[in-house]
C-alpha cells in the first residue's frame, strides 16, 4: 500500500527497531512507547483495520495473537501480565491505518483505559 508507513517499515523504506519477522508477520519496537515492553505486531498483508480483515483471512489474526503470546513468553512478561490493544477506526484513536496489536508490558495496567 503506497503512503503507509508500516508498509514501508515492512519494505525497510523507514527504520524500525525489529524484534521479530517471518514470512506472515513483523513485529518490532513502538516509536513513543507507553509502557517497558510496546511492541507492535503486524501482518505484512496490508489491511486497514480489524473492520478490514475477510472472514476467510481469519488466520491474520490467531497469527497476531499467538506471536504476541510467544513474544510475551520471551520478554518475561507472560506470568506477571501483558494488554494486548487492537484499536479500529476513530472512537478508538487509530492512527495508522495498518492494522497492528499492540503488545504492552513490564508495569502494572489501569482499568478502564483512557
Ligand atoms: P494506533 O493509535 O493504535 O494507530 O497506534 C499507532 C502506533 O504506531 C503508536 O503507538 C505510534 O507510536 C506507533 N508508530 C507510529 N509510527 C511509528 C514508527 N515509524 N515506528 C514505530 N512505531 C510507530
Ligand atoms: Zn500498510
Amino acid at each position: 500500500m503506497e503512503n503507509c508507513i508500516f508498509c514501508k517499515i515492512i519494505k525497510r523504506e523507514i527504520p524500525s527497531d525489529f524484534v521479530f519477522e517471518d514470512e506472515n508477520i513483523i513485529a518490532f519496537n513502538d516509536i513513543n512507547p507507553q509502557a517497558p515492553i510496546h511492541i507492535l505486531l503486524i501482518p505484512k498483508k496490508h489491511f486497514a483495520s480489524l473492520n478490514d480483515i475477510p472472514e476467510e483471512k481469519k488466520e491474520v489474526l490467531s497469527d497476531l495473537l499467538l506471536k504476541a503470546r510467544q513474544i510475551a513468553k520471551e520478554k518475561g512478561i507472560a506470568r506477571t501480565g501483558y494488554r494486548l490493544v487492537l484499536n479500529t477506526a476513530k472512537d478508538s484513536g487509530q492512527e495508522v491505518f495498518h492494522i497492528h496489536l499492540h503488545l504492552l508490558g513490564g508495569r502494572r495496567m489501569s482499568w478502564p483505559p483512557g
